[in-house]
């Protein structure tokens, strides 16, 4: 497609101003020692700069400034830590239009998604938890900071994953060694440039990029005192195991597969305007997408040819351009993911549903779709897609709804469609799911908590419990707290 809108130009010069991407450590911009990768656009294939994988050493000078950094900043009274995260919260405002480019070029998803609901809501957190540093010393008496926290971020929602990570813990006195995804490194990178013009104290927050194994030197440094990740199960288990019996705290927001069920006395319309939201919103690569619909058998065809007519109306293209539904996924690599399990779910016998939409010549982009004909035990029942497809089942009863909402290894997220609101609730609260929306879907917000059950994850993220997840109780007494740092 043609040439990058205008709206893109500051943000391609500031790249263009990167040719490398480093670290940020001890409150400067490092020039990377080790490996470096490619940086991608996905909706073009060009390359936009390249970014450093962070070494062993990159990673202890990370930790030795956010271990030095960490008495300070924890002993601030806690009005003095919110007016950096207020400052944090009004520069990422001021730099909306800027960071919302920068993400959609980085990470392929819409412009009006990360103008409209990422970036909003990165802000948003920032603001939220400068309350609650304000508030700490009345809301958690005794409580005490960590140390230094590991955070571990993935490439779906770069920037708001850093917002969701760093506002708690910053906000109850941590100090942070942050790696963000090797894929999409260039939002973090842009929020480290924010920090240093509010002038955070060096060592507060630093970012240290890199892939897998950068993260894997994070999570095992024996100054980190917390490990919070973000991403695949497999990651998460793979940290579990590594940090076990090393006394870390850690908090794991791992994969899904959310039901999303429509009973017959549903608003149908208002349900297909939810699968939306639920599944084609941010490509699917969701960890809560409602990737599962359960759709009650009276209403099936109708609702599956309600779906198939919206599903024709969605646009899918250029991410800059603000009248598109859907953008491109992540990378080549994920979408031969996306289509390997889609090929592998018609091979057991299920039935594919494409929109019909003219597909970009170039980039990584992914039809949307659904699927039908799928059974339980198929491999794309019980797996993440994480891509812009659903499965689908029908059921009778509430009870055989519940059992199929249940029948996985996840508990994330789920939504219930009904205007019968007692029964709504009444099936909301027999799924095992971290959030359950009724009649909504994807809505998200700094003060409501979020998290998993099962293999989805522990811990919570957001409002007070997102806060205890930073925070050590007080000692009991003759139980003295060993010294975190
Ligand atoms: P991933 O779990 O491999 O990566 C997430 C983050 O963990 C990245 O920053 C990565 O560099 C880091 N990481 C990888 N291995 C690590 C290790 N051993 N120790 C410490 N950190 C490590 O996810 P991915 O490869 O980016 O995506 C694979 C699949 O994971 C996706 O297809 C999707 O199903 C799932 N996923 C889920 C979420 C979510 O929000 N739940 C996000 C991204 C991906």
């Amino acid at each position: 497609y043609g040439p990058a809108p205008e709206s893109a130009t500051e943000a391609l010069a500031w790249i263009a101003d990167r040719p490398v991407i480093g670290h940020f450590i001890n409150g400067r911009f490092t020039a990377p020692e080790g490996e470096m990768a490619e940086v991608v656009n996905p909706a073009t294939d060009a390359v936009l700069t390249r970014v450093g994988l962070g070494t062993v050493a990159e990673v202890d000078a990370a930790v030795q400034a956010a271990r030095a950094a960490f008495p300070k900043w924890a002993a601030l009274p806690g009005h003095d830590r919110a007016r950096y995260l207020y400052a944090l919260a009004r520069h990422v405002q001021k730099r909306e239009r800027f960071l919302s480019v920068l993400e959609t070029l980085d990470n392929g998803k819409t412009i009006r998604e990360s103008r409209d609901i990422d970036v909003p809501l990165v802000a948003r957190h920032f603001y939220h938890h400068a309350g609650w540093a304000e508030l700490m010393a009345d809301e958690f008496p005794g409580h005490s900071a960590l140390g230094v926290c590991g955070q571990i971020i993935p490439w779906n929602f770069p920037l708001l994953m850093l917002a969701w990570k760093v506002a708690p813990a910053l906000a109850a006195g941590n100090t942070v060694v942050l790696k963000p995804a090797d894929l999409t490194p260039l939002t973090a990178y842009a929020f480290a440039e924010i920090c240093a013009e509010i002038g955070l104290p060096p060592g507060v927050l630093n970012i240290v990029n890199g892939d897998g194994a950068t993260g894997a030197l994070i999570a095992g440094h024996e100054g980190v005192a917390k490990v919070a990740f973000t991403g695949s199960t497999e990651v998460g288990r793979v940290i579990r195991r590594q940090i076990a019996g090393s006394g870390k705290k850690l908090s794991l927001e791992l994969g899904g597969k959310s039901p999303f069920i429509v009973f017959e006395d549903a608003d149908l319309d208002a349900a297909v305007e939810g699968v939306v939201d639920a599944i084609w919103f941010n490509q699917g690569e969701v960890c809560c997408a409602g990737s599962r619909i359960l759709v009650q058998e009276g209403v099936a065809p109708r609702f599956f040819d309600r779906l198939r007519k919206r599903m024709e109306t969605l646009r899918i293209g250029d991410p800059l351009d603000k009248t598109m539904d859907v953008g491109a996924v992540v990378s080549r690599k994920q979408l031969a993911r996306i289509h390997g399990l889609l090929a592998q779910a018609e091979a057991e016998g299920a039935t594919l549903h494409r929109a019909p939409v003219q597909m970009p010549a170039q980039g990584a982009f992914c039809a949307p779709g659904f699927l039908t004909g799928t059974a339980p035990a198929h491999t794309v029942s019980q797996t993440e897609i994480f891509g812009p497809v659903a499965t689908t089942l029908t059921f009778r009863t509430p009870d055989e709804a519940i059992t199929l909402a249940n029948d996985t290894r996840y508990g994330l997220a789920a939504s219930v469609w009904s205007q019968n609101i007692d029964r709504a609730i009444e099936v909301a609260a027999k799924v095992k799911a971290g959030v359950v929306w009724i009649n909504a879907t994807n809505i998200f917000d700094a003060g409501a908590p979020f998290g998993g059950y099962r293999e989805s994850g522990y811990g919570r993220e957001g409002g007070r419990a997102g806060m205890r997840e930073y925070l050590a109780a007080p000692a009991r007494p003759g139980k003295p707290r060993p010294d975190p740092a």
